[in-house]
Formats: C-alpha cells, structure tokens, sequence
C-alpha cells in the first residue's frame, strides 16, 4: 500500500475509467478546468472518481464512490464554448483518504494497492472462461461489435480482460464501479464470470420476450388487416341498395326488351348470379358486362318501312349525279321487296372502284326506307371471331362486328354496309368467310349464333348491303348470294358535274360558308379535275373541295375577305401548282414503246410498254416487276413476232443475234392481267422493224401464238383512262365491240375505236404511217 498526496481530482458523471484504458470526457465544470489547468503544468496526472448521482451539480464527500483511478491527460483540447475536452488514460485504481477543498481546485489523498495476483493457473483457466463467455454474449446480443472480441483476445493480463469487458457490457453504474473497487484479482475474475452469467441469462430472457412480442405485434398486424377487410365486407353489405338498383334497373331494361323466352330466361338467370356474387369477384364484372349487351342490342324496337318507290327515286336522284342504270336496279330491286312484303333474298352488292359512291347509294337506300344506317368494315379481317365475337370466357370478350352494328343500329332491321367484302382475309384463326355465309344466308341467318351473346339472334329482317372494289376478291360462295351491281369510274364531265352539283354545295355547308361567299367557276371544276386528281372515282376531288372551301374561309374570316371567287387564273393560290398533266400521251411517236390500256381494282390506267432489242445472242429480259400473266403475255407475244419473222425483212438468224429487253415502267399499276398481248407484239414489232407507233394510239387486247386478238374485261374503264390519258384512237377486241355502248357518250365521241381480231391489224393501225 503507498500513499499520493495532494492530487487534483475531477468528479465523474455516468462514467468510470478502468486502468490502461483511453477515453474521452468533457469537462465544463469550473473547479475541474482549475485542475486540469493546474496538473497540465506539472505531471498530468488526476484523479478521477464516479458521483453516486450523476445530476449532483456539487457534490460534497458522500456523493462520491470511494474508488476512483489515477489517470494521465493526454490530450487537452480547449473548445470554443470555454470547455475542455480531454483524452485521459487509467493508471492505477486509487482510493480517497481524504478530499481537501482549495479556493480553487479539489484535491485529494490518496492510497493505493499493488495488484494481488493470485494462483496463475486459476486466473489463466478463469480468465479463458471469461473470454469464451463474453464471445459468446457478443455473437448472441448482437449489439458490441464483433471486433471486440478480437481486442479482448489480444489483452495480456487478466486484470486488464475484466477491466475492458467491464466497460463493454451494458452493467449498471454501480456494477461498473463494483469492478473498479474490487482490488483482489481472483474475487474480480469470479465477479466478472457470475455476471457475465447474469448477463446471458437476461439476453436469453430478453430474446424470449422479443420473440413473444413481435408475435404479439404479428398479431395485431394480422387483427389489422382482418378488421380493415371486414369494414368492406361491411361497407359492401351497407351498399347493398347500390347493387340492388343497379340490378332492379337491369331487370326492367331486360323485361323492356321484349327478347325471346329462351333469351330472357338466360339474361334473368345471369341477372340472379350477378346479384349473388360480391362486385369484387372478377366474375362480378364479366357478368355485368353481359348483361350490359344483352340489353343494349335491339331484340324487338323496329323503324317501319316507308313503301315509296316514288320517294325513293327522289332520294337517290338527290343525292347522286348520273348513275341511272345503277338507280333503276336499285330501284326494281326495291319494288320487288316491296312485292314480296319481305326484304328477303338476294344481298345487293355494288362492286366498283373507291369513291364513286357505294356508300353513299347503301346511305340512301336506308334514307329512302325510312331505316337506320349502320356500315361495319370487313377490309383486313382475317379472323372469324371478328364476325362472331369471343367466348366469354376471355378476359375483355366482345361481340363480334355484326352485334356491335346491331347495338349501333338500335333497332332489328337497319341498312347494313358490309364494306370491302372482297378484302376479307383467312388464315389459320378460321375463315371468316364461312361466319360471312351464315350471316348472308336468309336460310339460316334468322338464328345467327354470336360466341359472346350465347343465344340465337334474328338477322332476317337486316337489308345489308354490300361494297366491293373487285368482283375477283369476292369468295365464290359469297358471290352467288348477292345481286351485283357494278359501278365504273366517272367521266371528266360526269366528275365535274358531281363536284358542282353535290360535292361542292356539300362542302360550302359544311364549313358554314354560303353560295354567295365562295364562287367556284365550271372551269376552274375542269382544272380540278385534269390537273389535281386523277383517279376513277371522286374521293380525291371531294377533297379538293374541302380544301377550297377550308381556303375560302380563311380568307373570309382572317382578311375579311366578303366572298372568294375562284377563277383559272388563281387556283393555284388554293391548291398549289398542278400535280398531274393531263393527258399522258407520249409527246412524239416512239420507236418499240406501246400504250396498253390496264384495268384495276381502282379504275383504269394506261400502262406503257417498252422493248428494246440490242445486238447480244438470243438473251430475253423482262423487268418491271410483271405477275405471272403478263410474263406469259410477253412469251406469247415474242413466239408469235419470231414466227413471223420473214415477213419483216430481218436477217435469218435475227433473234440468235439480238437480246430483246421488255420493260414496263410505272410501279404503281399492278401489272397482271390477260391484255397486254396485243401492245406487246406492238412494241416488239416497231422495235424489231425499227418504226415508230403513233402517240395517240391506246390498245387492248389478248393475243394468241396464232395472232388472234380475244375480248378483254373492263372497256368502259379503259376507255376512260385512255380518255384521260389524252389518247384518241383506241384499238380493241372485235368480240368487246358490243361493249362500246357502255361507255359514256361524251367520251365515245372523241375517241375513235378500231374493233380488230387479228394482231397485224392492229400494227397496220399503231404503227407509224398505217391507217389513221
Ligand atoms: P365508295 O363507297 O364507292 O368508295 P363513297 O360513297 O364514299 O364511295 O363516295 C365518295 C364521295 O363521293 C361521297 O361523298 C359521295 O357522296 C360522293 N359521290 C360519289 N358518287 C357520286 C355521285 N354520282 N353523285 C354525287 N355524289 C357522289
């Protein structure tokens, strides 16, 4: 035991410094700055000791523990706030004999005691329990770094493993102060390993309790969720007059729809399955979608017929310029419905190129029997649920388009447009053509199954009506059900005539213009139609009316212009510069280069044909991207010129010695069709015997390898192609002769036609210098 006198000491608050251990400590308190400043000048040295309460501002003899430590200062910070921050080191455990109060500073005696070692074999077997414990206690708490366990390792003496684990635990004050005042080692060892027990027992006990808590809190959680589930199981059943009217008003709509029985009783068996199932079961939502269409289509609601055949007359001449012979088919069509009582039978379907008025004939047609209107585009439908609908079964089922039309029609005999029905598609997902056959059929339709609607639905009394561009598209089957009646494109006058008369007049209403505002004169109408469209129909130039009119507006409206008159001289003001050139006719005669004249789906067009032969040895080239009957029409052709090879002069073996190359220009004509034959041999002639073909010549015309000329299709079509081409001698089939009263009279008078049946009539018409 030895003695120290006269030593600054600080008092501790919440905090006890083991020997040979570092830390920190603030110090704010007046007396204790006095004794660091006073032992910084002298041997660092203090001593610290433990209040029993750490809020005690000044404490007095008894507020202290008896134990403290002599520790050294090794660094002395002085911060801002006039404090102190000090790292202090342990030294040796130390205990007051006496505290004597200066002015300033507290000192104290002290005395110290050497560290009684005990039996080393004890301490070491003791202190390894100890060490195991506390790894133990650390893995399991979770809450002293694993490193500690590594630091507790490396510590050389028992003393010092007690010391620093001491302060790692999470003891009570007065069990850390126990520690420090415990001088005998072994009674320190025993000490640490019972509380070390303490501890573990707790941390067991704690886990326990942690578990039981959070399965409490599991629980509650889980009370949570029942109880927010029951409040809208609840709030669903508090809803129920919600439900309740909405099904009320279903069954009044299903009761109103005069559906047949079987119909009703299934929609009302549907309605009760709906009213039992909660509205958040998906099935909820599907059933209420049914019965939505169950009641939306017409089952009963009929618009009656107005029988006025006078009336109907009117109506179409109202609305169509011309077409006579398509009015009075229509017209006798109607009066034998009429007759019957029935509108059974055959479906009507006009078939012509875009934009010269099926529609609008199918739109006048229900205007004139008092019915609804509805169209339902078949172009690109390739699947037959489109026409049937789905099962419901899927999820987002629907009807198929001829429900949907029917709910859009509202009542159960509308018009019906079955638009492009020749652009109907099949593949593998069935062939709507067959759900098209049901449809079209009066046989059957009177009971045409829907995938959705489930039950039968009455489709006899639908006038449908359909449209198709080409006759060829239309399956074979299709075909035999329907009355056709075909359209050709117009003539320049017939267009201009239609513009003036309708299309403009339509288009000053509806851009809520007047007569008086925008005065469009006929010649400006004949510009429209040579110089800014050109198509067989009038779609193109019903825009062009739109877009005059649009024009006209502007003006009146931004400059406030009274009225617009649009002459020749201004039109390109409103439409921008000419698009086309009227008339394609070559400008000079051309050696090996023939005008054909080609039928297509969207009217007629003239068609150039091409051949150049070029010494080379017997190579033939077609390009132009031709179908297959047109590569047969040019085989045919160069077999035919070949046989008739001496008679033009040439050398024997002319073709050995030549390549012929025949190209088509132009990709937008689709190039297939049996009628080229005749402008073949034509070009391959003049190209062969060198002489030009007369500009204003258009031909037509399938050849044989003997040179028969046979009867094409569509005269009327190319006859006003070539009319707008500028062309003015037409050679034709002699068989199509007959079809010349077809064509408008306007256009027949200025184009001369040459009926022909032998190909070398035609080369003495189209060859340059033959008969004019
Ligand atoms: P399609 O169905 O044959 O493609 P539309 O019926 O849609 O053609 O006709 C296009 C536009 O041309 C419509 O506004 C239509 O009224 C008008 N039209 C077509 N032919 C005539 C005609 N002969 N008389 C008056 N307007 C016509």
């Amino acid at each position: 035991m030895a003695t120290n006198q006269h030593i600054p000491m600080i008092p501790l608050r919440g905090l006890i410094v083991y020997p040979k251990q570092s830390i920190h400590i603030d110090v704010g308190r007046q007396r204790s700055m006095a004794a660091v400043d006073e032992v910084m000048e002298t041997d660092q040295l203090l001593y610290l000791v433990t209040q029993k309460q750490a809020a005690t501002e000044q404490p007095s003899r008894e507020d202290f523990y008896e134990t403290g430590v002599i520790a050294k200062v090794t660094q002395l910070v002085k911060l801002p706030n006039n404090t102190f921050r000090l790292v202090v080191e342990g030294v040796y455990r130390a205990k007051h004999t006496e505290i004597i109060e200066s002015k300033d500073v507290t000192y104290v005696n002290v005395e110290t005691f050497d560290e009684q070692s005990g039996d080393p074999i004890m301490t070491e077997s003791m202190a390894r329990m100890i060490t195991d414990q506390f790894t133990r206690y650390v893995k399991v708490a979770g809450r002293i770094p694993l490193d500690v366990i590594d630091t507790a390792n490396e510590l050389e003496s028992a003393s010092e493993l007690v010391d620093f684990i001491a302060s790692q635990l999470p003891f009570k004050m007065r069990t850390k102060q126990l520690f420090l005042q415990t001088f005998d080692m072994n009674e320190r060892l025993e000490l640490m390993l019972t509380h070390l027990k303490e501890e573990q027992e707790i941390l067991i006990m704690e886990k326990r309790i942690g578990g039981k808590v959070k399965r409490a809190m599991e629980k509650t959680q889980k009370d949570f969720y029942l109880r927010e589930q029951m409040k809208a199981i609840q709030q669903e059943l508090g809803d129920k007059d919600g439900k309740q009217k909405d099904s009320e008003l279903l069954r009044e709509k299903i009761e109103a729809a005069h559906m047949p029985e079987s119909t009703k009783a299934l929609a009302l068996k549907e309605l009760q399955r709906y009213e039992a199932i909660p509205v958040q079961a998906a099935e909820s939502s599907v059933i209420r979608n049914y019965l939505d269409w169950i009641v939306s289509i017409p089952w009963s609601n009929a618009t009656v017929d107005r029988h006025n055949l006078k009336k109907a007359e009117q109506i179409l001449n109202k609305d169509h310029e011309g077409l006579e012979k398509v009015k009075e088919r229509i017209l006798e069509f109607l009066a034998v419905q009429q007759l019957k009582g029935e509108l059974k039978g055959p479906i009507l379907c006009l078939v012509g190129p875009p934009g010269v008025g099926k529609t609008s004939l199918a739109q006048s047609i229900a205007k004139s029997l008092n019915r609804e209107f509805v169209r339902m585009s078949l172009g690109g439908v390739r699947d037959e649920s489109e026409i049937r609908g789905h099962r419901r079964t899927y999820v987002g089922a629907m009807p198929g388009r001829i429900i949907q039309g029917m709910k859009k029609a509202g009542t159960i005999n509308p018009v019906f447009l079955l638009d492009e029905i020749d652009k109907m598609a099949n593949d593998f997902r069935g062939d709507p053509s067959a759900a098209m056959l049901e449809v079209l059929d009066p046989e059957q339709n009177g009971t045409f199954s829907d995938h959705f609607i489930e039950e039968p639905y009455n489709l006899s009394d639908v006038l449908f009506v359909a449209t198709a561009n080409d006759l060829g598209g239309i399956p074979g089957p299709l075909r035999d059900r329907m009355e056709i009646i075909q359209l050709s494109g117009y003539t320049e006058m017939e267009k201009i005539a239609i513009a003036k008369n309708h299309l403009l007049p339509q288009q000053i209403e509806a851009h809520g213009l007047t007569k008086s505002q925008l005065q469009v004169r006929s010649d400006v109408l004949e510009q429209c139609v040579r110089y800014y469209t050109r198509e067989a129909g009038v779609r193109g130039l019903n825009r062009l009316m739109a877009s005059l009119c649009r024009k006209a507006a502007g003006k009146i409206v931004r400059d406030d212009q009274k009225k617009v008159i649009i002459t020749t001289k201004n039109i390109d003001q409103f439409l921008g510069k000419k698009k086309f050139s009227y008339g394609q006719a070559n400008a000079e005669n051309i050696v090996g280069v023939a005008t054909g004249l080609a039928y297509t789906t969207a009217g007629g067009d003239t068609l150039q044909i091409e051949v150049s032969v070029l010494p080379g040895n017997g190579k033939i080239q077609l390009t132009g991207q031709l179908g297959d009957v047109m590569k047969e029409s040019a085989q045919t052709a160069l077999s035919y010129v070949r046989s008739k090879q001496q008679t033009y002069g040439v050398t024997e073996n002319y073709f050995e010695k030549h390549d012929v190359h025949i190209h088509v220009p132009e990709g937008a004509v689709p190039k297939d069709g049996p009628s080229a034959g005749v402008t073949m041999v034509t070009a391959l002639t003049s190209a062969i015997i060198n002489k030009a073909i007369r500009k204003e010549v258009g031909m037509t015309g399938e050849v044989t390898l003997r040179g028969r000329v046979l009867p094409i299709g569509g005269l009327k079509e190319k006859s006003l192609s070539a009319h707008r081409a500028g062309l003015t001698t037409i050679i034709i089939p002699k068989e199509n002769e007959r079809d010349l009263e077809d064509i408008p009279e306007t256009v027949r008078e200025q184009l001369t036609f040459h009926p022909v049946s032998h190909v070398e009539e035609v080369l003495q018409i189209a060859l340059d210098g033959g008969n004019k």
